[in-house]
Parts: C-alpha cells; sequence; structure tokens
C-alpha cells in the first residue's frame, strides 16, 4: 500500500513526508515520536508548582477581557477553585473571547509561570471537562514536523498506518518471546506511537529496543563463530618518514597519544592481525593517532582507510589529512568517499581505489559499499562509531585478506556492552588531555540570561573567536514550544550587529550544503553556527570557544557532554551555556551534573540514577552505537538478556538451520547487510 493511498495524503502532502524520510505505510510504522505530552489529573489552583507543566480546572469569574498591549491582543481570564485563583492569558486570540464565558466550566492545561508574585498562566491548551476526563493518563505523542505537515495530519496518518499494517512471522523465536514477556510487534509498534500508559510505553518500547539488541547480540556472537587466521598478511615496517612526520607536528604528543602510537605500530608489525580499540574523552587528540597509523600503512605500500559516522566529519578528517600529506611533502593520495559524490567523481575515485592511486581513503560507511574495490587494504580505522564490521569484514575477507582494525571512540560503554563487543579487542586509552588545555566553564541558566549570553558572545567573537548555538529542533512544531534552527537564525540576526555572520546547520540540508557551512566555520567566515545535535560527533574547530545549548533540559547527560566536546579545543579558555526553560528543580538538579563533572562515564550514570522510569524525554538518550530505538545506557539490562537469548540461540542451532528459525536468519542477514558491526 502506498502512502497516496492513505486518506488525507495527495500528492502535495506525499511530498511533504517525503522530506522526513517517509516513503511508504512501513516507514510510516516505524516514524517514532520525538517525545509525547502527557495528560495530568487538573491539581488544585494554590497547588500550582511554578515551572511545571500541569493542567487545572474550574468555573470563570467573569468573561473573558480583550485588551491592547504593546501592539498584540492580549486575551485574559481568571479561574476559580476553592484553593486560590488564577490569571491565564493568551496573545493574539480575540475569538476566545467567544468561549470563555463567566461561569463555564474547563480546563486549562499548560506551563505555571508567575507575574508579581502571582502563579499564572500563560498560552495554556483549552479542553471541556469531559474532553479532558477522557486524555487524562493518556500519552500523545508529538513528531517531527516540516512545514505544511501538523502534528495532527501526522497522528492521523500513523494511526490509518497501524490499522492496515501487516506483520510478517516474527523473527524472535516464540519461546524467547514468551519467556522474556515480549509484547507482540503488532502491538508494540501501535503502543509506541499511542501508549495508553507509561508502563504501556515502556513495554512496547522494550519490545522493539530488544530487536535491535537481539540482531546485535546475534551479529556479535556469529562473528565470534568464525575463529579467523589470526595472522595478519600485512606485516609492516615501521618507517622513518613516520617519526620525522611525528616530529613535525605543530605540538608535542601527550604521553597517552604517544603510548598509543607506539602500541599500534609495534601492532601492526607483528605479523597478527590488529583489532585494537582506543579510548579516549573527547578532545583528547585520537585523530592524530590513527592518521599515523594510516601514515605507516600507506608507506609500506598499502591501502588504508578512515570510515566517520557523519558527512560532516569524514570530510574534515579528508581535508586535514591532505594537508598534512602536503605540507610534510609526502608522496601519498587521501581520497574522499561519501553518499553524495556525483556519478562521474564516483566512478574517478573508485578507479583510484582499485588500482590503488589512492592510499589513504576516507569517508562514511559508504567506502563500504560494495562496488568499492580495494587492492591492498591493509588498515580500516573507524572514528566513533561501532557499528561498523562485519559486512565489511565479509567483503574484506573475499580475497583472504583481514585488513588491520582500529576504533576509536569516545562514548563510554558500560561493562555488559564493552564485554560484549570488546571481549577479542585489545583496548589503549588516552587519559589526558593535550595539556595547554583549560577546563571548560559551565554555566546552567534560565531564559531570563540570554540577552546576557548573547553579548557574552559578541564580547568573544570581538575576542576573535566563534561560537556553536544548538537547537532540538530543525523546524517549528505546533505542539512543543521549543527553539528549532530556523526561527533562531532568523532571531538571532536581529540581536547582533550586521558584521556577525550567522548560519545555521542541520541533518535535512543536503551533504553538499553541509559541508559547505562547516568549511565556511572552520574558515572563521561564520561567527555563530545555529546548529542540531549533528555537530556532536568529531566535529574539530579550535577557534569555537562557546557553546550555547537551549532547550538544554530536553536533551540527555551523555549527550550534552559529547556536545560540548566541540569547544575546549584549543589553548583557549572555553564556555558552555546551558539554557534550562523548564527551570524545574528537578531539571536544574539534572544539568547541574555537567557543570560539576567532566568524566562522560560518571555523567551517563548519574543522569539514569536521576531519571525514573516515567521520565520519557525522548525515545533515545544519545546517539551512540546508531540504534534506532534502544539506548546502550537505558536499556543495559535489556542488553544483558538479548546476549544470552543470543548465545542460547546460537547454541542450540549453530547454523540457524531449524525451520523455525527460518525467519531469524533472514533477518539477520538483511541486519549484517545494513549494518557493520563489530
Ligand atoms: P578527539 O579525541 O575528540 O577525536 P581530536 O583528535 O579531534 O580529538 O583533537 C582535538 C584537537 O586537539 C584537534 O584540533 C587537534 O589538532 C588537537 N590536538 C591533538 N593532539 C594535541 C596535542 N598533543 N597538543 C595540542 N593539541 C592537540
Ligand atoms: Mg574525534
Amino acid at each position: 500500500m502506498e502512502l497516496k493511498d492513505l486518506k488525507g495524503i495527495g500528492p502535495k502532502t506525499e511530498k511533504l513526508y517525503n522530506k522526513l524520510g517517509i516513503y511508504s505505510v512501513n516507514d510510516l510504522l516505524y516514524f517514532f515520536p520525538n517525545t509525547y505530552v502527557s495528560f495530568h489529573k487538573p491539581v488544585p489552583i494554590g497547588n500550582l508548582q511554578e515551572g511545571e507543566v500541569q493542567a487545572v480546572t474550574g468555573m470563570l469569574e467573569k468573561d473573558a477581557a480583550v485588551v491592547r498591549m504593546h501592539g498584540l491582543l492580549m486575551t485574559s481570564v481568571y479561574l476559580k477553585d476553592i484553593s486560590g485563583r488564577l490569571r491565564i492569558t493568551w496573545f493574539n486570540a480575540p475569538f476566545l473571547r467567544n468561549t470563555l464565558r463567566a461561569g463555564s466550566m474547563f480546563v486549562f492545561m499548560g506551563k505555571v509561570g508567575s507575574y508579581n508574585g502571582q502563579k499564572t498562566m500563560n498560552q495554556p491548551k483549552l479542553f471541556s471537562p469531559e474532553a479532558y476526563e477522557k486524555k487524562v493518563d493518556t500519552l500523545e505523542p508529538v513528531y517531527s514536523q516540516v512545514k505544511g505537515l501538523s502534528n495532527a495530519s501526522i497522528v492521523k496518518a500513523v494511526s490509518q498506518a497501524i490499522e492496515v499494517a501487516e506483520y510478517k512471522t516474527d523473527f524472535v523465536p516464540a519461546a524467547i518471546r514468551y519467556n522474556r514477556n515480549l509484547m507482540e510487534m503488532k502491538d508494540a509498534v501501535a503502543h509506541v506511537h499511542f501508549p495508553d500508559t507509561i508502563e504501556d510505553f515502556e513495554k512496547a518500547r522494550g519490545r522493539l529496543a530488544y530487536n535491535e539488541l537481539f540482531l546485535f547480540s546475534l551479529a556479535l556472537v556469529k562473528k565470534k563463530q568464525n575463529t579467523e587466521d589470526l595472522k595478519s598478511c600485512f606485516k609492516l615496517t615501521p618507517d622513518k618518514r613516520v617519526d620525522d612526520f611525528i616530529k613535525k607536528l605543530p605540538f608535542s604528543l601527550t604521553n597517552g597519544q604517544s603510548e598509543a602510537i607506539k602500541i599500534i605500530r609495534k601492532d601492526l608489525s607483528s605479523g597478527m592481525i590488529m583489532n585494537r580499540l582506543l579510548q579516549g574523552d573527547v578532545g583528547s587528540g585520537k585523530t592524530i593517532v590513527s592518521f599515523v597509523a594510516c601514515l605507516e600503512t600507506a608507506l609500506n605500500g598499502y591501502q588504508a582507510a578512515i570510515m566517520a559516522p557523519t558527512e560532516i566529519l569524514a570530510g574534515q578528517h579528508y581535508d586535514k589529512m591532505k594537508k598534512l600529506l602536503e605540507d610534510n611533502d609526502l608522496n601519498l593520495k587521501a581520497v574522499l568517499v561519501t553518499g553524495s559524490l556525483k556519478a562521474k567523481e564516483r566512478r574517478e575515485i573508485y578507479e583510484e581505489i582499485e588500482n590503488h592511486k589512492a592510499d589513504i581513503i576516507i569517508g562514511t560507511h559508504a567506502l563500504f559499499q560494495e562496488k568499492v574495490i580495494y587492492k591492498d587494504l591493509a588498515l580500516v580505522v573507524t572514528d566513533e562509531q561501532h557499528r561498523f564490521g562485519v559486512n565489511q569484514r565479509k567483503t574484506l575477507n573475499e580475497k583472504g585478506r583481514s585488513p588491520h582494525i582500529l576504533v576509536m571512540s569516545a562514548t563510554p560503554i558500560p561493562r555488559t556492552l564493552a564485554m560484549l563487543m570488546y571481549a577479542d579487542m585489545q583496548v589503549s586509552m588516552i587519559k589526558e588531555l593535550p595539556s595547554n588545555r583549560l577546563p571548560i566553564k559551565n554555566a546552567v541558566v534560565n531564559e531570563g540570561y540570554r540577552q546576557k549570553a548573547y553579548k557574552f558572545i559578541y564580547d568573544e567573537i570581538k575576542k576573535g573567536r566563534q561560537a556553536y548555538i544548538i537547537c532540538p529542533m530543525v523546524e517549528e512544531n505546533d505542539i512543543l514550544d521549543l527553539e528549532n534552527v530556523t526561527d533562531y537564525v532568523s532571531k538571532i540576526r536581529r540581536v547582533f550587529p550586521k558584521e556577525i555572520k550567522v548560519e545555521k546547520l542541520h541533518g535535512k540540508m543536503k551533504p553538499k550544503e553541509k559541508d559547505e557551512i562547516m568549511e565556511r566555520f572552520l574558515k572563521k567566515e561564520i561567527d555563530i553556527l545555529v546548529s542540531t545535535t549533528v555537530v556532536e560527533v568529531g566535529v574539530d574547530v579550535p577557534n569555537a570557544t562557546v557553546m550555547m545549548v537551549e532547550n538544554a533540559e530536553r536533551f540527555g547527560l551523555a549527550q550534552l557532554h559529547q556536545l560540548r566536546g566541540r569547544v575546549g579545543r584549543s589553548s583557549h579558555q572555553s564556555f558552555c551555556i546551558f539554557v534550562d526553560t523548564e527551570n524545574s528543580k528537578k531539571s536544574k538538579e539534572r544539568l547541574s551534573i555537567l557543570a560539576s563533572s567532566n568524566d562522560g562515564f560518571h555523567i551517563a550514570e548519574e543522569d539514569l540514577r536521576l531519571r525514573g522510569p516515567g521520565d520519557i524525554f525522548g525515545i533515545r538518550q544519545s546517539g551512540a552505537l546508531d540504534f534506532s530505538i534502544a539506548d546502550i545506557y537505558q536499556d543495559k539490562e535489556l542488553l544483558q538478556k538479548a546476549s544470552e537469548d543470543a548465545i542460547y540461540v546460537f547454541r542450540t542451532d549453530p547454523g540457524l538451520a531449524n525451520p523455525e528459525n527460518m525467519e531469524l536468519r533472514h533477518e539477520l542477514d538483511m541486519f549484517l547487510e545494513e549494518s557493520y558491526v563489530l
């Protein structure tokens, strides 16, 4: 069934859905909400808590009054119950006058504020008591939107999709589903979109997360089954030009970096296949370590590849590598491979890879598409992501020559996961940051501080620095009152003087546009970059010293920590300003962890501890490992179960040959085709 066959979707609307990455009814099913709004029981006026979104009910004292203020029409009413009186206001909604009559009963839901010491509510949604009663304790999904497509229309489309959806046989064996008390897929999908209660949501989400974690575990277990020959065909000889290169670097290496380089060079020359994880917090300087490994490989007459999780990061690695090769008069060629290459460029580059004109190949996972054929690939580096590998090895192994593997990560990984993933890996750690760094100064502020923050950013720019401002949304959302990149750019262009260059960056932009913006930011042609979390991983612009995060309370702390890693990358003092628009006691407590700790692992753990099971921020807390619904921190225990199940499955049916495992085998094959698990 096509999108167009759904009620309310014509050719025009279909295009809007395409913009969201939705092309079929099935895509709609897996287009999960960003978050949910919940409808709690109304509380007495006297018990309202400032900063919380709450509902109140009562009788209107008088008809609504409409007055003109600062050029805007303001509508206001007073609501009364036995515990108190509440002033409620709306801007530019004079039509409400017809509804809001003295003596009538309403429920209002909105954020509690205060004015002159009195509690208030601005712009609340209003319901008849009967209509609200039906909604109490349900959760309403909130989806990402594009202009022209409201949340309500997405809700309608998704509900239709759920009605007509047909599900294949469940690939998770029935015994496991029973044992683990997993929801049926059909119900899980329906309830993730439209949960009745938080418990219901957790159960539905848990089912979908289980699927991902189970497949992931199966892939890891399967990989361990294929006991490989550990002898390497690529025994390198340490090259003196590598030592010269290191000596000529504009900085001296930290101990951690030197140690890592030493051991990696030893690995590469040992005659065994290297399989090493390089861990180091954001900004610890992992890139240069991997570059050295690539140089050694290339100078030995082989090819080396670096795979990055985003095009932005790949482009940046490529630029740096190219410059280093030129500066050091090394006669080696680097190429960049991303999904957005034009057909002609692509053909040329593929050819250079196949006939070994290209020595160092940098790119996204497009590097390991079938059509890319390597002549002498001896080293694969993967940066900031862990879902690379199995398939890649399969393709690479075809000629029977496994390359050396170096994985780099700043993500603190829970123990269970580390044991599962890195059981057969050697681990190196870079514990210190380069010595020229000053600790980042952090501040958690409320909205009232914004003007000061802008002034502060302005002063930093005057000193020659640059700033990031992060917003949670790309475009306006008709349900969530959160900052979005598109409107924010126009807004602050008016705040700052003309000479301050402000640009935007987000994931829905074309890869070419993204590259261009990043390049201009790096060249200092842009002063303030307003961005979504697409800059979260890896991006390195050392001259940027301020990061301001809007609606900081909406993000997971692990994610904020990663984001914060974009500043503090040079000898200049750097600053992080987290704007807490919720401004509740709880959000303050959470965000203050960031100010008090710089340890990514500690931060992730504390975040989990503080968050109760009922807190739904969004479906996921961090982008680590590229799961679409599972979260490595939140779902630690589920992962443990999934991995036990995976081991059990392979123990009872090593080849997955039993007829009842047919679906499972098929699903695993598909998973291995499209993802790369290390
Ligand atoms: P990450 O570990 O987060 O990937 P990068 O490799 O991007 O960090 O390094 C962060 C910044 O620090 C880069 O601009 C890099 O050039 C610089 N850098 C790396 N090593 C050192 C060092 N030993 N001394 C000073 N600066 C360094
Ligand atoms: Mg990095």
